[in-house]
């Protein structure tokens, strides 16, 4: 039986390591900010921008939010983002996405001042990460190398295989495990034999946003296998890309859906607000 890694637990660990130096900091005078952008009122975007509210609370990082109604225009809403990025008191700013289609999402992240990008999306840090210089790293990726680390996970010198190339995961993944020494292959939607390739794996991250396609057939016996996917099924319940009852006794370790890489995604944008205290 695969060992379950709990992504609620270590996500709390290090909040409360966090809330911790949040304390010692604020005795020094120091504190961080975070501005909170929200486009419209989608429910599922409400409920990430409240989560990330709270966690903030919990830690002792400020907070305000910037509620903008579905209509604003990309200029206004560039402006607020201007606005904010010369706040000396504002430290992190995070906009909420998806944006509504009228606005380009690229350029609105461009606009964040990179030292200010906690979910570590703008060029600048993304060309950071891939040249090994410091910057904001994307939340999600650095989320599942700490669960990794803190579960006592080698990763270097084993196969690592992740299956999807999105700027926000796939991609960040394998700089990281690149970064970790993993030896590292990407697989998209174009990738031949794909069942294959994902066999070699030591290590498989999944992050192809299919509910349950990747079944023990995928799986190495005895390989680590990380579920970044998220979907809500009929019957209510959350599932992820892995069909986890399946792949469970093909493996070594698994991260649940719900209750593994989702919390680490929070207690990543935390360690990002952290990183610039003053
Ligand atoms: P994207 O849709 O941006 O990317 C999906 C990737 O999977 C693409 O690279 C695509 O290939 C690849 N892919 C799609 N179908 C196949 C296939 N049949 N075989 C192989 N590869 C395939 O998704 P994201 O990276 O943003 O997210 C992935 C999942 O993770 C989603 O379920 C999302 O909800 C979840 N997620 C969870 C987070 C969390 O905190 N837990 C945070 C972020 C995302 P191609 O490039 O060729 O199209």
């Amino acid at each position: 039986m695969a060992k379950i890694i709990d992504g609620k637990a270590i996500s709390n660990a290090i909040k409360d390591e966090l809330k911790e130096y949040v304390e010692k900091k604020k005795k020094e005078g120091k504190t961080a900010n975070l501005a909170v952008v929200q486009v419209g009122n989608d429910p599922a975007s409400s409920v990430y921008v409240n989560n990330k509210k709270k966690a903030c609370a919990y830690i002792g990082i400020g907070s305000s939010s910037y509620e903008l109604p579905e209509d604003v225009t990309q200029e206004e809403l560039l402006l607020l983002i201007d606005r904010l990025n010369k706040d000396e008191e504002i430290t992190g700013i995070l906009v909420q996405l998806p944006l509504p289609a009228h606005i380009n999402e690229d350029t609105v992240i461009r606009k964040i001042d990179p030292g200010k990008d906690v979910d570590g999306f703008h060029p600048m840090n993304v060309g950071a990460l891939s040249i090994g210089e410091d910057g904001f790293v994307s939340c999600t990726p650095q989320g599942i190398i700490e669960l990794l680390k803190r579960s006592d996970i080698e990763i270097s010198g084993r196969e690592c295989v992740v299956i999807g190339r999105s700027n926000i995961v796939g991609k960040p993944m394998a700089m990281l495990l690149l970064r970790e020494n993993g030896t590292v292959t990407v697989c998209h939607s174009r990738t031949k034999n794909l069942k294959e390739v994902c066999k070699r794996a030591d290590i498989l991250v999944v992050a192809i946003g299919k509910p349950k396609m990747i079944d023990h057939e995928y799986v190495k016996e005895g390989a680590v296998v990380i579920d970044v996917g998220i979907h809500r099924m009929e019957n209510g319940k959350l599932c992820g890309d892995v069909d986890f009852d399946d792949v469970c006794s093909h493996c070594s370790a698994i991260t649940p859906v719900p209750g593994g890489v989702g919390p680490m995604t929070i207690a990543m944008l935390m360690n990002n607000c952290c990183k610039n205290i003053s």
